[in-house]
């Protein structure tokens, strides 16, 4: 297939023959093949729009494709249009948005869905620069360029790897350029495609790639690119108290200005330590160590589950009580005298954490 704008060469184009030549052009020309044989069947890429790129980019960001293809399909399904998106009601938006994780984007999805009532006056703002809640820089491009085909740039954290191993430096004006030559949409989601298949930040196959001939990377250890450890995460322990009566639970209905506003969390607690950052310590109540030994001689032990959420490495202790008479009980309610407590069924909504730990126990 053919993607290049060959008309749109000579529009104030000053490229640099030594860079953008035949060879150069073909290679490219292959990638955006590859990426089309390869990725075409995503959903988001089925049927064009600036409201499906928006939904797509913002489950996209930071969630795995797999991860986003069945909520991508079930958002559409249930909303096709803008003027559907326009009118979602926030419950009904962070209903479809759990197990994305990351619930300010889902905040800020409907405050656009509420902010503007056609894609139209959406395009307007996005064109014009106007400051949009959730949509910086990197957002913008891709909506211009995903969604309406438009040559902006787009450089998300695959791009810029890619593309500076390519040139073996930061160069947008060589992007630039090369966007000069193609689909914009076509060659931003093809180096998308390379960055998160081919080109990875720990896992390099130059053996598969196109762009091997002109990369000044190909098949070194691109020196540009040292492989950075993974930055120390911040331990959080949480203890979470899973309290039944007949057949519904203990919640929290989390409120604006705290973590997972807008969701129901299990009774949570937080141990303090000395490397607990200040801004989780605020979100729940303390647990002291006096009440996690007193919990545990009452022969209570709490099943342990980690998760990594962001910055933070989360070790959950997940502490079961059903039996009402007994002081457990009562200990626990205590913990959370100063908390409004609710009792809401398995099927309500939950963040998606205390969904997991609900759907993971047989009570
Ligand atoms: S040749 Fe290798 S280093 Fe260069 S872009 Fe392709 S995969 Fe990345």
């Amino acid at each position: 297939m053919d993607y290049s704008l060959k008309n749109m060469d000579t529009l104030n184009t000053h490229a640099n023959p030594l860079l953008i030549d035949s060879s150069l052009l073909d290679s490219f020309e292959k990638l955006l093949n590859w990426s089309q044989s390869h990725f075409a069947h995503l959903p988001w890429r089925k049927s064009r729009s600036l409201y499906a790129t928006l939904i797509s980019e913002f489950m996209l960001q930071q969630t795995t494709v797999t991860a986003v293809i069945p909520k991508f399909i079930n958002f559409i399904n249930r909303y096709p249009s803008w003027e559907h998106f326009h009118q979602i009601k926030e419950q009904d938006l962070f209903a479809l948005w759990v197990g994305l994780g990351y619930y300010s984007r889902a905040r800020s999805l409907f405050n656009i869905a509420q902010k503007f009532k056609n894609e139209k006056d959406f395009l307007t703002a996005l064109k014009n620069g106007l400051k949009i809640q959730g949509i910086g820089p990197y957002t913008r491009g891709a909506l211009l360029s995903i969604g309406m085909n438009e040559p902006e740039m787009a450089i998300d954290a695959n791009i810029k790897r890619v593309l500076s191993r390519y040139r073996m430096h930061q160069d947008t004006n060589f992007y630039k350029q090369i966007l000069r030559h193609y689909s914009p949409r076509a060659l931003n989601e093809a180096l998308m495609d390379l960055g998160r298949e081919v080109c990875q930040a720990r896992k390099i196959a130059c053996e598969k790639c196109y762009l091997a001939p002109n990369c000044q990377s190909a098949y070194k250890n691109p020196s540009n690119t040292k492989i950075k450890n993974t930055p120390n995460k911040i331990i959080l322990n949480l203890h979470r108290f899973v309290l039944k009566q007949d057949a519904l639970f203990a919640a929290i209905d989390k409120t604006k200005g705290q973590w997972l506003a807008g969701y129901l969390e299990l009774p949570t607690l937080i141990h303090i330590s000395t490397e607990t950052d200040k801004n989780a310590a605020k979100q729940y109540p303390e647990i002291t160590e006096y009440d996690i030994e007193f919990l545990k001689k009452q022969h209570l032990q709490p099943k342990q589950h980690t998760q990594t959420i962001t910055k933070y490495l989360i070790k959950n202790h997940i502490w079961i009580i059903q039996d009402r008479s007994e002081n457990t009980w009562h200990y626990a309610l205590n913990l959370f005298k100063n908390q409004e407590m609710q009792w809401r069924s398995p099927e309500s909504l939950w963040a998606s954490s205390s969904q997991k730990i609900l759907q993971s126990l047989t009570l």
